[in-house]
């Protein structure tokens, strides 16, 4: 299906009857937590409270489920649902009600018992297989707990699972608020982009990106590149790249990206060391003069200056992906000044993906964008045009 019928057909929450009703919301509660399975970022769980709220201010059942992690059909305590439903009992000030189980008598006899208003959380879904595995036997007994269905879960919107596919065969499914924007801010971006519009793309795999990179160089005039991946086009390019990070099996692809285009930019200037750590002296130099013994690391000072440059005339601006090894601080600084250019920007900016939104939190710019999606992979793939049968799910066909 074309990109923008996703946004004008969406089926959304509003245009449901949702009062009295049991309402099975599925839920991007896959948090960041530490060894202890305290919350380290809730902003996923704060991102479906509007939705929440609303079924509450409507008199609905509401019963909220979700994934945290991979624990691939075992139960790992660390990753229950309880300290979510703990986290949204402060959110909501409302008393929340949680069980063991996801599926099953106890949690039937729990679902039907609700009355208006009253909150349910299920377990950790992925405590089943079947939920990976979208076994119709499990999806259905998750339907079975209610009336309608709410996906609010933009961040698995790849995923054809039991929570996200498999039960809206037997429930009517609905486009959560959260999920709504999405669609529409990232519709907006490939839709109708304002001139001029850059996209900048970084991170590790030009594999996993390499398609985001063809379909941004069809809607974009300018994309420019940064992090490990862009090693991969200086090789197809025949510069020496000494020992970074390199995805050999892409080069012939790259070297078709780089012949065609010259809105694709490379840097001209790295960052490099002879070992990925802490305090390792580091070298600044023009990317024809990486040694064979260096890494390159980061992107350099003139490369920054020259995306700058870009970057400030541009009215659109979408972002993923680091420009270096941002963990380590020695290399972080290409990513930082990334994140504080397109701050500065009046254009109107979209930012994504895990280690990116971490990177732009660190650099003190995260208020100034404009839109920050909750998907990575989720966001990469409805950006390129994948098809998504979860959000089929919620389109009127
Ligand atoms: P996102 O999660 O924002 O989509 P990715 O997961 O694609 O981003 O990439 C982030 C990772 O890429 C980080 O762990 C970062 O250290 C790594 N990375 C970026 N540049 C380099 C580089 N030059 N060499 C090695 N790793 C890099
Ligand atoms: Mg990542």
């Amino acid at each position: 299906m074309h990109i923008e019928s996703f946004f004008m057909k969406l089926r959304t929450l509003d245009q449901a009857n949702v009062s009295g009703k049991r309402v099975l919301v599925r839920c991007g509660f896959d948090v960041a937590m530490d060894e202890e399975g305290r919350i380290l970022d809730d902003a996923r769980i704060r991102e479906c409270i509007p939705t929440i709220e609303y079924l509450i201010s409507h008199n609905a059942k509401v019963i909220l489920c979700g994934h945290n992690g991979r624990p691939k059909g075992k139960i790992v305590k660390r990753l229950s649902m309880n300290t979510v439903a703990e986290r949204l009992e402060q959110l909501l000030g409302r008393k929340v009600l949680k069980l063991d189980e996801s599926i099953g008598p106890d949690i039937e006899k729990a679902a039907f018992a609700l009355k208006d208003q009253e909150v349910l959380v299920l377990e950790n879904l992925r405590f089943h297989a079947e939920e990976e595995a979208n076994d119709p036997a499990f999806a259905k007994s998750l339907a079975s707990l209610a009336e309608l269905y709410v996906d609010e879960a933009f961040a698995n919107i790849h995923r054809d699972h039991a929570s996200m596919t498999g039960v809206t065969a037997f429930v009517p499914a609905y486009a959560g608020f959260r999920l709504q924007k999405e669609i529409e801010m990232l519709t907006k971006v490939v839709q109708k982009p304002e001139h001029p519009f850059v996209a900048v793309i970084g991170g590790a795999k030009i594999s996993d990106k390499i398609k985001v990179i063809k379909k941004m160089l069809e809607v974009a005039d300018y994309v420019l590149l940064g992090g490990a991946l862009a090693n991969t086009i200086l090789k197809a390019q025949g510069i020496s790249v000494g020992k970074s990070l390199v995805e050999d099996e892409m080069i012939s692809i790259a070297k078709d990206l780089t012949l065609i285009d010259n809105r694709l930019r490379v840097p001209v200037d790295v960052v490099t060391a002879k070992a990925i750590e802490k305090n390792v002296p580091t070298t600044a130099k023009a990317v024809a003069r990486v040694q064979d013994d260096e890494y390159i690391l980061d992107i350099g000072k003139d490369t920054v200056n020259l995306y700058e440059m870009i970057v400030k005339k541009a009215k659109m601006i979408v972002w993923g992906g680091p420009m270096g090894y941002f963990e380590i601080k020695e290399f972080a600084k290409g990513t930082c000044e990334i994140a504080r250019m397109i701050g500065q920007s009046d254009a109107f900016s979209v930012v994504g993906g895990g280690d990116t939104i971490e990177a732009l939190d660190q650099s003190g710019y995260k208020e100034n964008i404009s839109f920050i999606s909750t998907g990575g992979g989720a966001m990469l793939q409805f950006l390129q045009g994948s098809k998504l049968p979860a959000l089929e799910a919620v389109t009127e066909k």
